[in-house]
Order: C-alpha cells, then sequence, then structure tokens
C-alpha cells in the first residue's frame, strides 16, 4: 500500500484507489489469523488485486472512464470480482482505462493520464492501461482487465507484464460493462505466469448470471506449472510452435521483429520445433473488427440515456434528455465508434458492411482452426511496437486502429492468448519492454501457461 501511494501520483493508474478500505480488510485479516482462525482464509488471502473499471465493484465507483457514469455506484461486483474477493483478494482500486475499452493507449478515459512505468512520457498502452501500469510498478500483485480486441495483450506487452486473454466464454462477463459483446473478455494481469494462472483458476469457470460462460472445468492452472531445471532437459519437446508470417514484415519495428525472433529461438533450444506458418486472411481482421466492434458497441452503448444510466439532466421532453446527456456524457471516440457502428448497421449499408465483416470473420477463424491444427502454438508480437509517446497518435485514430493489428484476430476467433516479455528496444532510460503472444486452441490456457512458464 505504501507503494502505490508513493508511485500514483507519477503514475496515475487508479482513478478510485481503496486503500483505507483495503487497509481495514488487511487488518481484520490478521485479527482472524492471530484468532486461530488460519483455514478460514481463502487462498488468494491478503493478495492486493487491481480492478479495471468497467467491472462492477459493489458500492465503489464503477465509472467505464466515462462522465456519463460518473457518480455511479453499483449494487453488485462482477462474477470475476466476487469470486477473487471470495478467495480472499482485497481489491485496492479502480484501474484507469480508455473510455467503455475503446482505445490503445488509457489517454480515452475522462479522468486522467495513466503514465507508463518505465517511461513516464509514454503511454501504457490500452483499453486497459491502468490495470497493466499499476502490476509493473508493483502497486498491485495482480489485476483484472478485459479483452475486446487486445486491450489486455498490449498493455501488457508495453509495460513488461504478463497479460492473459482467455478463451471467449472462459470467465463469466458478468458485471463487464459491454462494449462488443461477442468478442469481450475478462483478462488477468500479473508480474509473473504463475500469479496469472492463480486468479485464472479463481475468476474462471461456468456462471448462471452469463449464459455464455462455459461449463468446462477449470483446471488448477498453477498446480500444472512444470518448473525448468535446465535447458539441457529440453522441456518443450514434442511441442510444435508456428511463427505468423504476416506479422513479421512491413511495419512492424525492427526491434520487435528481432525480440520475436531472438524468443523463438529461445523456444527452440528448450526442445519445441518452431516453423512459420502463413495466415493468409491475416490483415483482414482488422477492418472486420472495427466494423464489427462499433456495431455491437453502438447498440450496447443505448443504455446510457440518461434514465437507466447516465447523467441526469433537466430537458423539456424525452429526445432532449437523451441528446443531453449522450452529447455531454460520452467522450469524442466513443461517439465516433457509435456513429460508425450505427452507418454500418443502417439499412442500405448492412450487407457492404456488417454482413461482410462477418463473412471475413468467419474467414479468420477457420485459417487459425486450420493452422491450430498443425501447431500447438502460434506466435506474433503483441503490438508491432513498443510502447509510443503520449499524444503521438492521439490525433490519428487510424494510425491508432492499426496498432491492434496483432491482437484483433484472436478475439474474431475467440481464441485463448497469453502474452510474455520476451525483450527490450531502445527507448526510455532502461530500454522498452516487447511482448510475445502465443495463441493456442479454444480452452488451452493451461498449455499457453505451461509454455510461458517455460520460456520466462
Ligand atoms: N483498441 C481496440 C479498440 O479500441 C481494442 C480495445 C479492447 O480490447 N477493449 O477497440
Amino acid at each position: 500500500l505504501s507503494r502505490l501511494r508513493r508511485t500514483e501520483p507519477s503514475v496515475r493508474s487508479f482513478i478510485h484507489v481503496a486503500d483505507a478500505a483495503a487497509e481495514r480488510e488487511a487488518e481484520e485479516l490478521d485479527r482472524r489469523i492471530a484468532s486461530g482462525e488460519k483455514d478460514a482464509v481463502g487462498p488468494l488471502a491478503g493478495v492486493l488485486v487491481g480492478v479495471k473499471d468497467n467491472l462492477c465493484t459493489a458500492n465503489m465507483p464503477s465509472t467505464g472512464g466515462s462522465r456519463i457514469l460518473d457518480g455511479y455506484r453499483p449494487a453488485y461486483d462482477a462474477t470475476a470480482v466476487r469470486r477473487l474477493r471470495e478467495a480472499g483478494a482485497i481489491v485496492v482500486g479502480k484501474t484507469n482505462l480508455d473510455e467503455f475499452g475503446m482505445g490503445s493507449t488509457t489517454e480515452g478515459s475522462a479522468f486522467q493520464v495513466t503514465t507508463n512505468p518505465w517511461d513516464d512520457s509514454r503511454v501504457p498502452g490500452g483499453s486497459s492501461g491502468g490495470s497493466a501500469s499499476a502490476v509493473s510498478a508493483r502497486q498491485c500483485v495482480v489485476s483484472l482487465g478485459s479483452d475486446t480486441g487486445g486491450s489486455v495483450r498490449q498493455p501488457a506487452s508495453f509495460c513488461g507484464v504478463v497479460g492473459l486473454k482467455p478463451t471467449y466464454g472462459r470467465v463469466s462477463r458478468f458485471g463487464l460493462m459491454a462494449y462488443a459483446s461477442s468478442l469481450d473478455v475478462v483478462g488477468c494481469f500479473g508480474s509473473s505466469v504463475f500469479d496469472t494462472a492463480t486468479i485464472l483458476s479463481v475468476v474462471a469457470g461456468h456462471d448462471k448470471m452469463d449464459s455464455t460462460s462455459s461449463s468446462q472445468d477449470v483446471p488448477d492452472y498453477a498446480s500444472e506449472l512444470v518448473s525448468l531445471d535446465s535447458l539441457e532437459s529440453k522441456p518443450l519437446n514434442g511441442v510444435r510452435i508456428g511463427i505468423i508470417q504476416e506479422t513479421l514484415g512491413e511495419g512492424v519495428d525492427t526491434g520487435v521483429v528481432s525480440s520475436i525472433k531472438g524468443a523463438a529461438s529461445h523456444l527452440e533450444r528448450l526442445g519445441s520445433v518452431v516453423e512459420e506458418v502463413s495466415l493468409p486472411s491475416f490483415s483482414l481482421g482488422l477492418p472486420a473488427y472495427y466494423i464489427l466492434a462499433s456495431s455491437e458497441a453502438s447498440s450496447n452503448l443505448s443504455r446510457y440515456d440518461g434514465i437507466r444510466y447516465g447523467r441526469q439532466v433537466s430537458a423539456d421532453d424525452l429526445n432532449e434528455v437523451y441528446g443531453e446527456s449522450r452529447a455531454n456524457g460520452l467522450g469524442h471516440e466513443v461517439k465516433m465508434r457509435i456513429l460508425m457502428g450505427t452507418y454500418a448497421l443502417s439499412a442500405g449499408y448492412y450487407d457492404a458492411y456488417y454482413k461482410r465483416a462477418q463473412q471475413v470473420r468467419t474467414l479468420v477463424k477457420e485459417s487459425f482452426k486450420d493452422a491450430l491444427e498443425r501447431y500447438d502454438i502460434l506466435v506474433s508480437p503483441a503490438a508491432p511496437s513498443a510502447a509510443y509517446k503520449i499524444g503521438e497518435k492521439i490525433n490519428d485514430p487510424l494510425a491508432m486502429y492499426a496498432g491492434d493489428i496483432m491482437t484483433v484476430n484472436v478475439n474474431l476467433a475467440g481464441l485463448p492468448a497469453l502474452v510474455v516479455p520476451c525483450g527490450f528496444v531502445e527507448g526510455g532510460a532502461a530500454g522498452l519492454p516487447v511482448g510475445l503472444q502465443m495463441i493456442g486452441s479454444p480452452f488451452s490456457e493451461g498449455n499457453l501457461l505451461r509454455v510461458g512458464h517455460i520460456f520466462e
């Protein structure tokens, strides 16, 4: 807690810090342990977690990074948060994000700009930038984020931490403010694969409050990790790894490419077979993602109408209530997405945009399925560059969207992907971290975490 208090003025990971409440909870825990109730405390007793502010937390502000929810205090915890609390974890605060998850830098928050702990003139990535910077700056042990098109993986890469995007449906979305429901997943950050695996086992599993949550068994992911005693033991013998060719070409920083190639040789030394694989539909994912995500967002965000949710305004009629509350409550990027989505769904354009994007989504899914029949894991960079300067892309939305090229396909296909730090490029005082993305078949989180742990 004292580290959080010391670092927060410069990092600004949290929209809301609950340090006093966390301190009280910790004291209560101490009291229970001292009075012999040791076994009554959960497996995560006393572990400080940060929670992205688009996940509802009972009696704690939950803004989604938007002015329209300023002052909103949900009556309930999101399922993932409830499960962490039941395991004894302490929610130490709500982390900053791009408004409703729409963005890649966390500059799109209505409240504050978060800085990258490796270099405070740079962005932490986004949209879960606060959750990534909080773990990176050791303000909390682990954190929750959400990943619709890369929002866990890209900030993990920018901040040099581990980030996991689970299979669609692995973790309940109940209590997660919907951005694009067919793509959204709750994800986990940790400073190690072990920590990340530990919280995944706690938050994953079926939930009757989310009909898309899977009832597949949840393994104890952390206990299935194997330790690496020596390189000679070739712990990855028999593992087939495909490097996605299309992710190492034009537009990708040379430093990133050499970090990924270095990671590939390391995986080979550990015993795996590494080959290049082509996914011809890879570049189609980005435009399809932005059409689908914006379309779903335009529908999901209609709930912020100034009546059910949102700022209350005094107005003469209903249209004025809607207009006033949305005009003042929503930010520029969110409005742009709503307009794009509404346009893509409108009668005259539906076939040309939405339907076509759905067809591309099927193509992307099939090409991954095909490649994952030949390889256990596909690897790529998590982002085409390391963290860039605050303000650098703020006025160039297309450049910002293009930065999501490595991650969006995985959401279109609903697959799990793990990001682990794998190298550095020049920049900042001591270099800037680069993350390796490992993609697997549905529900292969255990395998990804095992390989990631050995790699680490
Ligand atoms: N940057 C992407 C977007 O703005 C992804 C965001 C996310 O995963 N929430 O849509």
